[in-house]
C-alpha cells in the first residue's frame, strides 16, 4: 500500500488509468497533467498490466473505467479495496447507470465521474478531494491507534456503555479490573455495582463512587468510579473511568483501625490519670495544707515560747509546703494539660537551681551535701515547674545514693550540642554516690523499678520516670552514664533558648 510517508515526501502523483479507449485516456490523462503537473500515470489496457501494478503497488489513485474487455470497474475496484484499503479509486465511465454508482459506492468508490464534455473537468477536482479525504482518513486512524495504545497502557480502566448495560468500548485495564481477559466474556456488565444514578430527573450528569467490585473469580476490588452521563441511544451513554484504590483503601482502614485502638488506649490512660490525679490532689494535698496551716499556727499563736532556730524551722516548714503544694498543683495541671497544652517558656536554669536547693536546704544540711553549680547555666525553653521536679528528683537522689558514712558532693553543669538540627543545653547532674551497673541504665527510668530495698534506700521508684515523662514533653531526652562505685552522670537535654 502507498504509504503515508510516500505520499507526503514525493512531489509526483502515481496514478494508474484503466481504459481500453485510447482517447478518453488522453482526455483524461489531459485534465489530470493540467492540475497535477508530476503526475506519473501509467495506463493500463489488460489484466495482466493490472496485476503487475497491483503487485508492486506504484500508485497513489486508481482510476478505472466500468466497461473493460477483460473485466469489469466493479472487479477492479474490489481488487484494489481488499489490497489497499485507503488507496482512492474512482470510477470514470459512460454508463450513468444509478444503480451501479450505488453498489459501486457500497463497495467503497470514492467518486463517480460520467464520460461527458462537461464531467472531464470534474476529474481532476474527484481526485485531489480523494487524496485529501485519504490523508484526513489516514490521520484519523494514526491517532486512533495511538489512543488505544494509550489507553491500553494505563492502569486505569476506560470504559463506554450504554444505559441499557452494553458495553460499546473499553481498555485492556477495564477488562483486567473487572476480572476477564476479553470483552466477549462480559454479557452484561455489572452496573447494580458500576452504576450509582445521578439525582433523579437529570438528564446528564458526572457522578463518582467507591465501589467494591465482586469479579468471577470470587475475589473483590475496591475500585473509584467517575463517569459522566450524555444522552444516546439505549437511554444513555455512560463514559467512565475506574481505577483501583484497593491501597488506599487498605491503608486508610488500618489507619482508622489504628485510630480506634489508640483512642481506646488513651480514653484508659486518661481514666487512670484522672483517678490518679484525683487520689493525689485529696490524699496528698490536704494534710500538705493541715501542716502548712499548723506551722503557721505555731508561729502566730506561739511567737514567745519559739526558740529562733524552732521559728526558723516552722517558718522553713511553711515555706516548703507551700512550695509543695504548688508543685502538687502545677503538676496536676501539667499532667491534665498533656503534650500539647503546654506553652514552654525561656526558663534560667539558675532560678530553676536556686528554687530546688531550696526546697532542699534541710536535707541537704542534714546528710552533709556540699552542691557546686557550674554558675552561670544556660536559658532553656521548657516548663518552669516541670523542671523543678526534674530537678528535685535527680538531686534527691544524688545525696540518697551514697554510700553509708559518705558526705554527698554534687556538681551541676551544663554544655551545648546539635541533635537532630536543634540546639540543645544538655543539664549534668554528677554526684560521688555507689553508681549504676550499665545494664539498669534504661530500667531505672521505668515506674517503679528500684534497684534497693526500701530499708537500705527509702523511697517509691516513681522519680526517675517522672524526670523521664517530663524531658520527653520538653521533647527531650533524659540518660545516665554511671558504673558501680564510680558515682553516676545524670543528664537531660532541654532546648537551647537561641540567641537572636
Ligand atoms: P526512688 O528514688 O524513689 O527509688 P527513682 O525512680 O528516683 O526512685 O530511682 C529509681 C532507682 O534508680 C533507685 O531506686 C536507685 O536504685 C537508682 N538510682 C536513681 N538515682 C541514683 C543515683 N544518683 N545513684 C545511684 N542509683 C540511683
Amino acid at each position: 500500500m502507498p504509504s503515508q510517508s510516500t505520499f507526503m515526501a514525493s512531489p509526483n502523483l502515481r496514478i494508474i488509468l484503466i481504459d481500453d479507449n485510447p482517447g478518453d485516456r488522453l482526455l483524461a490523462l489531459r485534465e489530470l497533467t493540467q492540475e497535477f503537473p508530476n503526475l506519473q500515470a501509467e495506463q493500463i489496457t489488460d489484466q495482466a498490466a493490472f496485476e503487475g501494478a497491483l503487485a508492486t503497488q506504484r500508485f497513489d489513485v486508481v482510476i478505472t473505467d466500468y466497461q473493460l474487455h477483460w473485466g469489469d470497474g466493479l472487479q477492479v475496484l474490489r481488487r484494489v479495496k481488499r489490497r489497499f484499503p485507503d488507496c482512492p479509486v474512482i470510477m470514470f465511465t459512460n454508463s450513468s447507470n444509478g444503480e451501479l454508482a450505488a453498489q459501486a459506492m457500497k463497495d467503497g468508490l470514492d467518486d463517480y465521474v460520467t464520460k461527458s464534455p462537461r464531467q472531464y473537468i470534474r476529474l481532476a477536482g474527484a481526485v485531489r478531494s480523494a487524496l485529501a479525504f485519504t490523508r484526513a482518513n489516514r490521520r484519523v486512524e494514526r491517532l486512533q491507534s495511538r489512543l488505544q495504545t494509550l489507553l491500553n497502557r494505563l492502569h486505569v480502566g476506560v470504559f463506554r456503555a450504554s444505559m441499557g448495560g452494553r458495553l460499546i468500548e473499553c481498555n485492556i485495564a477495564f477488562l483486567q479490573l473487572l476480572g476477564f481477559t476479553s470483552s466477549g466474556q462480559i454479557q452484561q456488565l455489572p452496573f447494580e455495582q458500576l452504576y450509582c444514578p445521578p439525582p433523579d430527573g437529570a438528564p446528564e450528569g458526572y457522578w463518582e463512587n467507591e465501589i467494591l467490585l465482586q469479579r468471577p473469580d470470587g475475589s473483590a476490588l475496591w475500585v473509584l468510579l467517575s463517569a459522566t452521563l450524555s444522552a444516546g441511544e439505549d437511554g444513555g451513554i455512560i463514559d467512565g473511568l475506574i481505577e483501583d484504590i484497593s491501597a488506599r483503601k487498605q491503608n486508610s482502614e488500618q489507619l482508622e483501625r489504628r485510630v480506634r485502638e489508640r483512642t481506646v488506649q488513651l480514653e484508659a490512660a486518661n481514666q487512670e490519670l484522672e483517678a490518679f490525679t484525683y487520689s493525689v490532689s485529696h490524699d496528698l494535698r490536704e494534710p500538705l495544707r493541715n501542716m502548712q496551716g499548723l506551722a503557721q499556727a505555731l508561729l502566730e499563736d506561739f511567737p514567745a515560747q519559739l526558740s529562733p532556730t524552732a521559728h526558723q524551722y516552722a517558718q522553713l516548714i511553711v515555706r516548703s509546703s507551700q512550695q509543695m503544694d504548688a508543685l502538687i498543683q502545677d503538676l496536676l495541671t501539667y499532667s491534665r494539660l498533656g503534650r500539647a497544652d503546654t506553652h514552654p517558656q525561656s526558663v534560667n536554669l539558675n532560678t530553676v537551681i536556686s528554687a530546688v536547693l531550696t526546697q532542699l536546704q534541710t536535707k541537704l544540711q542534714e546528710v552533709g551535701a556540699e552542691v557546686r553549680v557550674d554558675s552561670p547555666l544556660p536559658e532553656v525553653r521548657g516548663h518552669f515547674n516541670t523542671l523543678v521536679q526534674i530537678l528535685l528528683n535527680l538531686l534527691t537522689n544524688a545525696i540518697k545514693f551514697v554510700a553509708p558514712g559518705v558526705a554527698p558532693r554534687v556538681r551541676i553543669r551544663a554544655n551545648a550540642h546539635d541533635w537532630e538540627g536543634s540546639r540543645w543545653v544538655r543539664l549534668w547532674v554528677e554526684d560521688n554516690g555507689i553508681g549504676i551497673s550499665p545494664q539498669n541504665h534504661q530500667r531505672i527510668f521505668r515506674v517503679f523499678e528500684r534497684l534497693h530495698g526500701s530499708e537500705t534506700y527509702p523511697g517509691t521508684g516513681i522519680g526517675l520516670a517522672i524526670v523521664r515523662k517530663g524531658i520527653e514533653q520538653h521533647g527531650g531526652r533524659a540518660g545516665v552514664e554511671a558504673d558501680l562505685g564510680q558515682g553516676s552522670r545524670f543528664w537531660i537535654d532541654l532546648p537551647a533558648v537561641s540567641d537572636g
